[in-house]
């Protein structure tokens, strides 16, 4: 197995080359370690390769590493939350990723004890199994979240299909972009929205060419566990 720090230099390498084919700037685009799969050893072993995002998807791996790791890291919390275990995690959380519904975010008002920022998280693709607004209910449910004063929406975040079809993958990450920027244009206080969350180990390279601005790299980064 390589070192994260081996890793790190391959994916810092293409996020400079993806970011220079399309005119953008690296240090725009964030990248999670997401180490949900992973020992908090080889947690610690991202840390000192120089990652400082962490990205969790279950409250309790979020919770063992934060324990240890602390204020070192800028904690993601990037799977779908159950309303009734939002007080155990939102006060530790630096980023939420999936805000999907409005009875999470009327949980996350009557839990939250400061902003949270928030990325609603939006099914481009449509798949049945995969959670997210849809992308014509998108304007409207962040219209809604104006209500929350707890909420903060920094961004949009999707999951793209589980596909290598290059033309699949842009247009759901051009999709998002897009979406992103009728939200941002509408220029709503609570819903800044200049982020894009989206891009994997397997296309996160198309991804930052469509924009993203956070990307979430487990396996090629701290992996091998698919
Ligand atoms: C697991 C996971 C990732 C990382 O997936 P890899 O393919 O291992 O890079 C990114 N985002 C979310 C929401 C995840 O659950």
């Amino acid at each position: 197995m390589n070192t994260v720090q081996e890793n790190l230099k391959q994916i810092q390498q293409d996020i400079n080359a993806a970011a220079a084919k399309t005119g953008r700037n690296s240090e725009d685009i964030t990248l999670l370690a997401v180490t949900k799969y992973v020992t908090i050893e080889r947690t610690e072993e991202a840390v000192d390769a120089g990652i400082v995002d962490l990205g969790e998807n279950r409250i309790e791996g979020f919770l063992e590493k934060q324990a240890v790791i602390g204020e070192k890291a800028v904690w993601h919390f990037i799977g779908s939350l159950q309303t009734r275990k939002v007080k155990d995690v939102i006060n530790q959380v630096d980023y939420l990723h999936a805000l999907d519904r409005l009875s999470l975010a009327k949980e996350i008002q009557k839990r939250a004890a400061k902003k949270i920022k928030c990325f609603v998280q939006i099914n481009v693709s449509g798949e049945v199994t995969k959670s997210g607004v849809s992308p014509d209910e998108t304007l409207a449910f962040i219209q809604q979240l104006a209500e929350f004063p707890a909420i903060e929406v920094v961004g949009l975040m999707t999951m793209a299909p589980n596909t290598e079809k290059e033309d699949v993958l842009r247009s759901v990450f051009s999709g998002l972009r897009q979406l992103r920027d009728e939200v941002k244009a509408a220029g709503m206080l609570h819903a800044p929205c200049t982020f894009l969350s989206m891009g994997m180990s397997n296309d996160y390279t198309i991804a930052i060419e469509e924009g993203a601005t956070h990307i979430r790299v487990g396996s090629a980064l701290v992996g091998p566990y698919k």
